[in-house]
């Protein structure tokens, strides 16, 4: 079964041979060099992808992500980077960091960003690689071991056509971006040092479709509204002594923000709310006890939600509109909100916009058509929002494929070498001088 998979697979690698030479004038003689070497290692990928898939690294699974990452150690260190594995903290139960570096001085310094772990732990049914017809399932296919693999190959075609000499790019693959490890400023703190070093950051995360990118990213923030009342017979509500209990409070604050917040693209979900005249919240902060009756004024009540913006600013004008609703208590109750940072935004700026059109010239020299933005509003928070605020970044760069975090994710092989050979040459472009 597997073999006739594969065999389809060299069809379709047959037929990119042929399709290869309609753009051939518009690449340079290494890039047409790089583009054969990509066509020849495709096989190799596929396996290469299905190998790593295999290994599960569920982001708690320390040892897992440790295996998985020798694997993209190896594949470094035979392309002459200097590697090194970044321990987290024992306390923090996080497998590490897998940092690549080669050095020059020609071109643009880059700084290449995938992630080992998947959302997958070792008791989840979903663990192995499957092929069925044009996609593989299997868990990292499409978040993000393809990704990885397409970083990786499009790296060693580079170095088989010797266009790796004497350029500066760094591989940084996180073992916890489905879960970061807390405090962010240790398991982020390699990042951040990496992005200060360099010029372009190019995030491999799963593409939003053949012909987008990520030049935006929304970030995420944490609140907790606390509303307290007093407690009182139900049929003295409203009255000067009594006032509105909390659970009104709480009520016309959230109308308030559902009413007067609305703006592209911020959201403010509120994901937990308990009321009553005894509330409490577990340890995990997801899971609460509550207690009341109908005719007691509830006390006491707590809400927890986030909020995702696009700039740092939005955000800010948010919270305080925020604040200023949660002040204007209703009779007899008193509200406090209080937030917690968490992703920053990676906000659309010219100079990621810049990488975005190199990456839309290369796709049009290799006929696979221009390449335009994401729309930041449809997809969440990652790792490249840690760094954006330092150098020009790109997002969606890795392989389209769907369902990612649900138990049947996958990679869409039909597309997986164009991706590749559009990478390779995005990074000889920028690179070459
Ligand atoms: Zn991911």
């Amino acid at each position: 079964m597997i073999e006739h998979k594969r065999y389809r697979l060299l069809l379709l690698f047959i037929f990119s041979l042929f399709h290869s030479s309609s753009y051939a004038q518009k690449l340079s003689k290494q890039e047409t060099q790089i583009i054969k070497n990509v066509e020849k290692n495709s096989p190799e990928a596929i396996h290469f992808l299905e190998e790593t898939v295999n290994i599960n690294s569920g982001t708690l699974n320390v040892a897992g992500v440790k295996k998985a990452g020798a694997l993209y150690k190896k594949m470094l260190d035979e392309m002459g980077f200097t590697t090194t594995w970044i321990d987290m903290p024992s306390e923090m139960n996080r497998g590490g960091h897998l940092i690549g570096e080669i050095k020059g001085k020609k071109g643009k310094k880059l700084l290449l960003i995938g992630h080992i772990d998947t959302v997958f732990e070792p008791d989840s049914p979903f663990q192995k690689w499957k092929f069925q017809d044009s996609i593989a399932v299997g868990p990292g296919t499409s978040d993000m071991k393809g990704g990885n693999m397409v970083m990786l190959y499009a790296l060693k075609a580079l170095h088989e056509a010797g266009q790796l000499k004497d350029r500066q790019i760094t591989v940084i693959l996180h073992g916890d971006e489905e879960s970061a490890g807390r405090p962010l400023d240790i398991s982020r703190k390699d990042i951040i040092k990496a992005a200060k070093k360099n010029d372009i950051a190019l995030s491999f995360e799963g593409s939003t479709g053949f012909n987008y990118a990520t030049i935006a990213r929304r970030g995420a923030s944490g609140w907790f509204l606390k509303v307290t009342g007093k407690q009182a017979h139900s049929s003295g509500i409203f009255s000067d002594i009594s006032g509105a209990g909390s659970v009104y409070e709480a009520s016309r604050i959230l109308n308030r923000f559902y009413e007067e917040l609305q703006e592209v693209y911020l959201t403010f979900n509120p994901g937990l709310i308990l009321g009553g005249t005894e509330v409490s919240l577990d340890s995990s902060g997801t899971k609460g006890n509550v207690s009341g009756k109908t005719n007691l004024v509830a006390n006491t009540t707590i809400v927890k939600g986030d909020l995702r913006f696009l700039s740092e600013e939005q955000k800010e004008r948010a919270r305080e509109k925020m604040r200023a609703i949660v002040a204007e208590s209703l009779p007899v109750t008193h509200a406090e909100i209080s937030f917690s940072d968490g992703y920053p935004s990676m906000p659309p700026t010219d100079g990621n916009m810049a990488v975005l059109n190199v990456l839309s010239k290369v796709s049009i020299d290799l006929g696979q058509g221009e390449v335009k933005p994401w729309d930041p509003g449809k997809r969440g928070a990652g790792d490249i929002s840690f760094v954006a605020q330092y150098l020009d970044s790109l997002d969606g760069l890795g392989v389209m494929g769907g369902n990612a975090h649900a138990p049947e994710e996958y990679v869409d092989l039909t597309t997986l070498e164009d991706i590749v050979k559009r990478t390779a040459i995005l990074v000889h472009r920028l690179t070459a001088k």
